[in-house]
């Protein structure tokens, strides 16, 4: 069984795109992915030797009257059970928001395996903004962008190593 990785994160912080750089196929044929849920975008991934799943959690629209937990339990809550590794992505240039908190709060408690991956982070300076989002309490913070192409092999062995 290939690993299952789940990109989670607020909407717009790339999380479509970093699944876009991490897969051939832009959404995969679910065939390939016999007891995975359908109604979520999988794709596969191939880093040398090491073929991966990727879960694009996209699709839940922000409901201020219900909150995130709610919009997570739709979609991302069954992707990350499905996951051996979530990379939580965030936005290198906006900063940290309450939504990030609660998203890393969530994800504490369910005791996954997490990678941060700080997007957008193409000409910023190295650890101009990172370090707010070690507040999170979730470890080490990777500076990607999904839209150029940087940093993204980084990202996926360090999200494989341990599995
Ligand atoms: P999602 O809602 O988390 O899936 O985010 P999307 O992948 O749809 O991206 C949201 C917006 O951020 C789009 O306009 C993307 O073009 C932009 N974006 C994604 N990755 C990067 C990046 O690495 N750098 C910059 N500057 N913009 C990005
Ligand atoms: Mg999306």
């Amino acid at each position: 069984m290939k690993p299952v990785i789940a990109l989670v994160g607020r909407p717009n912080v790339g999380k479509s795109t970093l699944f876009n750089r991490m897969t051939k196929t832009r959404d995969a044929i679910v065939a390939d992915f016999a007891g995975l849920t359908r109604d979520r975008h999988y794709g596969s991934g191939k880093q040398g030797q090491h073929e991966y799943i990727v879960i694009d959690t996209g699709g839940f629209e922000p409901d201020a009257s219900s909150g995130i937990y709610r919009e997570m339990a739709r979609q991302t809550q069954q992707a990350v059970a499905e996951a051996d590794v979530v990379i939580f992505v965030l936005d290198a240039r906006a900063g940290l928001s309450g939504q990030d908190y609660d998203i890393a709060n969530y994800l504490r408690r369910l005791g996954k395996t997490c990678v941060l991956a700080a997007n957008k982070a193409e000409g910023m300076r190295e650890g101009t903004q990172l370090s707010e989002f070690y507040e999170l309490g979730l470890g080490e913070v990777y500076a990607v962008s999904a839209a150029h192409g940087q940093g993204i092999r980084g990202l996926v062995e360090i999200a494989l190593e341990p599995l």
